[in-house]
């Protein structure tokens, strides 16, 4: 009986296996056309200061626009475009049109401060990396600083030296950097010191709970003092309540990015705010601007 039931199981898997194997076919096939029919847009979604509510910056979080399906999710579509290597191309599309729009902005008398990219390891490795950055860089006068490019630590994990060396090139090149999703992954850290990470983003999963959780609003702690004692900034990532952006304020998190500021805006929207942004206003101004 029993192993008639493991029989049944594994036609169930194979089944859904099937499945997702075939969807992920699909979705792999569809990205292939959707760089060229224009199907990706850009949302930015604001990033502030915990004490002040001023707009430190911005992320860009790229969206799919798909004919049949609708709106795919980066999470779903992006792992797909790693392993096929399709995030190559994807990934040097996100960061002309995100600088481009930095670009736009500035023309327009609303210069946006800090701009973050998010960078897959894989188009971390490319060879043609830094030539990119140096192009967009210079094409659009970007200043120092102004450009963050986020990665994940498992960037840092895999590194050899000559992820070392690449990661020190495009820093004298002028870009920041900044740990995506810190604490989900398994970097040490003695990585922080090691590589030059200018901000670490204290991952959602460990902001959720706080200030409740104990135990989160203890790491979240520990997280921010270990960085500041490194001379690194924070960002806490999924800020969604008042409760936790004023726990995150109170532990001395720097920036704060979530829905409690705003949910991540297309361009004319952002702008908006961009356009309305008076440093007094503070945080209760910047939500205001958002959410009107
Ligand atoms: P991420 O880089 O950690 O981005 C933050 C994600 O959290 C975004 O999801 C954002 O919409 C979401 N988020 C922000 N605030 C809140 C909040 O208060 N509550 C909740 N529940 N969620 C919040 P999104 O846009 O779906 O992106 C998912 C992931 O896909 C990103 O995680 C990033 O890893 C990847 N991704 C997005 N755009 C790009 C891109 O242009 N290139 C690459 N390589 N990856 C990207
Ligand atoms: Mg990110
Ligand atoms: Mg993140
Ligand atoms: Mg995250």
């Amino acid at each position: 009986k029993s192993k008639q039931n493991d029989k049944n199981r594994f036609h169930f898997y194979a089944r859904e296996m099937q499945c997702d194997a075939l969807k992920r076919m699909q979705i792999e096939a569809d990205l292939r056309m959707a760089l060229a029919h224009d199907e990706f847009t850009l949302e930015y979604q604001p990033i502030v200061a915990a004490d002040s509510g001023e707009l430190f910056g911005a992320e860009a979080l790229i969206r799919w626009a798909h004919p049949q399906l609708g709106a795919v999710s980066p999470a779903d579509f992006v792992p797909v475009a790693e392993d096929s290597g399709l995030i190559v191309p994807i990934g040097a599309w996100v960061l002309r049109e995100a600088v481009r729009q930095m670009h736009a902005w500035r023309l327009l008398g609303h210069a946006l401060p800090h701009l973050a990219v998010n960078v897959s390891g894989v188009q971390f490795r490319d060879p043609a990396l830094p030539e990119l950055v140096a192009e967009v860089m210079d094409g659009y006068a970007v200043a120092s600083g102004a450009l963050t490019l986020e990665i994940c630590e498992s960037v840092m994990v895999d590194a050899n030296s000559a992820t070392e060396k690449r990661m020190r090139a495009l820093k004298e090149q002028g870009v920041a950097y900044s740990l995506d999703d810190f604490g989900t992954g398994f970097s040490s850290l003695s990585y922080l010191k090691r590589f030059p990470v200018d901000i670490v983003k204290i991952d959602r999963s460990f902001v959720r709970d706080c200030p409740d959780d104990r135990s989160d609003a203890h790491l979240v702690a520990a997280i921010i003092n270990m960085a500041h004692s490194l001379d690194l900034k924070v960002v806490a990532e999924g800020v969604e309540t008042q409760a936790q952006a004023d726990f995150l304020r109170e532990r001395g998190c720097d920036y704060l990015q979530g829905y409690l500021i705003a949910k991540p805006l297309r361009a004319e929207a952002f702008e908006g705010l961009l356009c309305r942004r008076v440093p007094q206003a503070g945080r209760a101004g910047l939500a205001l601007a958002a959410a009107g």
